[in-house]
C-alpha cells in the first residue's frame, strides 16, 4: 500500500527562529492529535539541524528543498546531498518548477541531484508539471512524460521505490488557482500507467503521487479524495501551522 503523505515547501520564507518556533507548534500539534497520514517539513537548508531537534521523528519527516549536483568540493554556495543528510533530513525536493524556470535547473542536472540524493540515502520528492500554455495547448501529458524520463527512467526499480512524485501545475503555483480535482486525477492517473510501463505495475501502485498549487484546507479533502492523488505538497498554506494542520486533517 502506498503511504499518504502531506509535505510542506517552505520556500525562501521564515528566518531561523520563525522556522524553529513553526515546527515547535507542528509537532506539539501533531503530538496531540495524530495524523492518519506521513507529514514532511521542507525548510531552507539553514533550518534543517536545528528543526530536526525539536521534531519527534517519528511523526514529522524532514526534508531539504534543494541539493547540490556534485559530491563534494570547490563548488562554493552549494550544499550537497550528504551535508542534508547529516542534519537529520531523510527527504529532499528536486525538479520544482521555481528551480527550473529561475536557476536553469535541466533534466540532465536534475538526474545528477535525483542520483546523488539516493545514493545518500534520501528520499526524493520528485516535482513536474506544465506551465500555462502548455495546458492550453493541451500538452500537460507530453511535458510531464519528459520530465519523468529525462530525469528517472535511468534508475532501477529499486532506486525509484524512494522516489516520490508531486505534481504541481506551474499555473496553480502560488496563484490560487487550483486544478480542479478531475484535472489533477486525471494527470496523476497518467502518470501512475506511465511509471507502470517504465518500471511495472507493482511499482507503479506503490509511488505516492502528491498534488502541489494552492492547495488549502477548504479544498484538499476533495482532491485527496481522488482515486490517484496520495497527498499534497503544499506552499503558502504550510507556513502556518493551523493551515498545514486542517490539510492533514483532510487525511481524517
Ligand atoms: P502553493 O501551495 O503556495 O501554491 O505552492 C505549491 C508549491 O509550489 C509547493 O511546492
Amino acid at each position: 500500500m502506498r503511504k499518504k503523505i502531506v509535505a510542506g515547501n517552505w520556500k525562501m520564507n521564515l528566518n531561523l527562529q520563525e522556522g524553529v518556533a513553526l515546527a515547535t507548534e507542528l509537532n506539539a500539534a501533531l503530538a496531540a492529535d495524530k495524523p492518519n497520514c506521513d507529514v514532511v517539513i521542507c525548510t531552507p537548508f539553514i533550518h534543517l539541524a536545528s528543526v530536526a531537534a525539536v521534531l519527534d521523528a517519528q511523526t514529522i519527516g524532514l526534508g531539504a528543498e534543494n541539493c547540490a549536483d556534485k559530491e563534494k568540493g570547490a563548488y562554493t554556495g552549494e550544499v550537497s546531498a550528504e551535508m542534508v543528510k547529516s542534519t537529520g533530513a531523510q527527504y529532499v525536493i528536486l525538479g520544482h518548477s521555481e528551480r527550473r524556470a529561475y536557476y536553469g535547473e535541466t533534466a540532465e542536472i536534475l538526474k545528477e541531484k535525483v542520483n546523488l540524493a539516493l545514493a545518500n540515502g534520501l528520499k526524493v520528492i520528485f516535482c513536474i508539471g506544465e506551465v500555462l500554455e502548455e495546458r492550453e495547448a493541451d500538452k500537460q501529458n507530453e511535458v510531464v512524460k519528459a520530465q519523468l524520463a529525462g530525469s528517472l527512467f535511468d534508475l532501477t526499480a529499486e532506486q525509484f521505490s524512494n522516489i516520490i512524485l508531486a505534481y504541481e501545475p506551474v499555473w496553480a503555483i502560488g496563484t490560487g488557482k487550483t486544478a480542479t480535482a478531475e484535472q489533477a486525477e486525471e494527470m496523476h492517473a497518467f502518470i501512475r500507467t506511465t511509471i507502470a510501463e517504465k518500471f511495472g505495475v507493482e511499482a507503479a501502485e506503490n509511488v505516492s503521487i502528491l498534488y502541489g498549487g494552492s492547495c488549502k484546507p477548504s479544498n484538499a479533502k476533495e482532491i485527496f479524495a481522488k482515486p490517484d492523488v496520495d497527498g499534497g505538497l503544499i506552499g503558502g498554506a504550510a507556513l502556518k501551522c493551523a493551515d498545514f494542520k486542517g490539510i492533514i486533517d483532510a487525511w481524517k
